[in-house]
């Protein structure tokens, strides 16, 4: 088991002891191969050196990052000539093999004392040296690795005397490992300390900026767990608001309005009570639904569901007044104390209506004169009055416990039907194709899971929040009594089964629109030819919880 050195690599950035070991392998006839600086220098001192970019056929590159990472050196490492198979393939790939690599790394702990910038750290993140010590001391049956200087006078006694022994190299490579592990840890080391530390700071000091506004507004000294904020979002506040309690009396709540944003959080309160946390939810869900429409709409919601939908009538002379009273017809015994939004300037004939139905609130991109003057007469209706250029934000964020969950907003942008599957019944007529149209994007703003029915542009029963289903359509069908029969559905999601949909056809649907994908699509495509009913997949889901 001892191995005579013939061939050695040596890269070391600190070159102590180096030139007494170059005297001494030379002396010994072993071909020394190098890299940049080690090369120089064991030239300088006047012996023969094979640079090790003659060996790879590559130039030493890219400022030194790539100089011995190749495979006509790591083959010579790492090839075990205990093996007739090994030793032919070197022989086939005219690869010579190294008995000896002595390797020292970037001095990276110098460096990080020596306060260098960060860049600077990095570039001294040695990557080449640490492989080759790794397969080195792998490979120590055939290959001695040395990383300390201090272990020259060994390497040299034993060159003298025929070669290393098993020991010596098992000895070696034990500390080798130790040597890469070490280094390793100095690095992850400074990474915890500059980078990691760094960044938990930053989020340290945004936490309790929010905690500190939060503080201001609600008076509050008690400590609240701040959710984790990522950077990119990061909305800066610039108006804060205190309410006068959360979802519940029990809970302190405040609103944040971000810096840019076109939303609800920047409605104008015209008139009325102070929003409380639950109006500005159900306003945030209402101006939702109401602009999914080109059309005039007017979306009422309770409890962030709406409990009417609908778009103006065909030729009505004052459209949005028109929206209202057909919303308010799906549902109105929800409707009492809903939250009302509508997509158009709220005319005299919306308020008119409005007035008589006790309603939370009212928003608006506008109000006519007229319409204000009514409305402002009730003490309990609020008056929101939204930005101009209302647009919802691209992204929302959910927390949850420890985290935040971030997801693209769901947009009907750009939406056509066009992309629809007819998979039962005849193909609609124009008029129920507008209705499946409406269906499906007011459906849209259901809770899942959602049915909705619709006639004419309007909704006349909803389904929602059901945990099937089956219960969903129930509850459509159930809300919509007579006006069952002759409408269309729409359901957020895929019918798993047929039973779902039976209920729907029972009560007199005409036809039905939603994504398909079920296992069980065949079953329910049945159920509706053998009703005669038509039935589209849009191929996409819009789950809403
Ligand atoms: P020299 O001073 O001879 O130019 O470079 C010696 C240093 O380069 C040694 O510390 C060695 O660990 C390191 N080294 C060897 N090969 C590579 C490589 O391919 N990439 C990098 N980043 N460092 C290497």
């Amino acid at each position: 088991d001892v191995i005579p050195v013939r061939r050695a690599l040596i890269s070391v950035s600190d070159k102590a002891g180096l030139i007494d070991l170059a005297d001494a392998l030379v002396a010994a006839g072993v071909e020394i191969v190098s890299t940049g600086s080690t090369a120089a220098t064991i030239r300088a001192a006047g012996h023969e050196v094979t640079d090790v970019s003659t060996v790879t056929g590559f130039p030493e590159s890219l400022d030194g990052r790539v100089k011995t990472l190749h495979p006509a050196v790591h083959a010579g490492i790492l090839a075990d000539l205990r093996l007739e198979a090994h030793e032919d393939q070197l022989k086939d790939l005219s690869i010579a093999a190294f008995e000896l690599v002595v390797v020292n790394l970037y001095p990276f702990v110098e460096t990080v004392q020596s306060g260098a910038a960060p860049a600077d750290v990095i570039e001294q993140i040695d990557i080449g040296g640490p492989a080759l010590v790794r397969a080195s001391a792998k490979n120590h049956a055939n290959v001695a690795i040395v990383v300390d200087p201090e272990d020259y006078p060994e390497i040299i006694a034993a060159v003298g005397t025929g070669g290393t022994t098993l020991r010596q190299r098992q000895k070696l490579a034990s500390l080798a490992f130790e040597h890469t592990a070490g280094y390793d840890l100095s690095v992850s080391a400074w990474f915890t300390e500059n980078v990691y530390d760094q960044w938990a700071d930053d989020t340290e000091t945004l936490a309790e900026d929010i905690l500190e506004a939060f503080d201001a507004v609600t008076g509050a000294d008690e400590d609240i767990d701040i959710p984790f904020f990522p950077d990119a979002l990061v909305i800066e506040a610039t108006r804060s608001a205190v309410l006068r309690y959360g979802e519940n009396a029990h809970q302190s709540a405040a609103l944040y309005a971000g810096e840019g944003g076109q939303g609800i959080a920047q409605a104008l309160q015209l008139h009325g009570k102070e929003m409380s946390y639950n109006n500005y939810v159900d306003a945030d869900a209402a101006v939702r639904a109401a602009f999914d429409f080109d059309q005039p709409a007017v979306a009422i919601i309770k409890h962030a569901n709406p409990c009417g939908i609908a778009v103006a009538a065909g030729k009505a002379p004052d459209a949005i007044a028109s929206a209202h009273r057909r919303a308010h017809d799906c549902d109105p015994v929800s409707a009492f104390g809903g939250v009302i939004a509508a997509n158009r300037t709220v005319t005299l004939g919306m308020a008119e209506t409005v007035s008589q139905i006790f309603t939370e609130v009212l928003v608006a991109p506008g109000f006519e004169p007229a319409a204000f003057e009514l409305l402002r007469a009730k003490k309990n209706i609020r008056l929101l009055e939204l930005p101009a250029d209302y647009r919802r934000s691209s992204l929302e964020l959910r927390q949850i416990s420890g985290g935040l969950l971030v997801q693209e907003s769901d947009t009907f942008e750009e939406f056509s039907s066009a992309g629809w599957t007819l998979v039962a019944g005849p193909e609609a007529d124009e008029a129920t194709r507008a209705d499946l149209e409406f269906a499906w994007k007011a459906c849209r703003s259901v809770k899942s899971n959602a049915i909705l029915l619709a006639r004419g542009g309007a909704s006349v029963g909803v389904g929602m929040g059901q945990v099937n289903r089956v219960d969903s359509c129930h509850l459509a069908v159930l809300r919509a009594g007579d006006r069952a029969a002759g409408s269309v559905a729409a359901s957020d999601a895929f019918f798993p089964f047929a039973d779902g949909l039976q209920v729907l056809l029972d009560a007199g649907v005409t036809a039905v629109v939603q994504p398909g994908g079920s296992v069980r699509d065949e079953e329910v495509i049945a159920a509706a030819a053998l009703a005669g009913v038509t039935m589209y997949f849009t191929g996409e889901r819009h789950f809403f919880h």
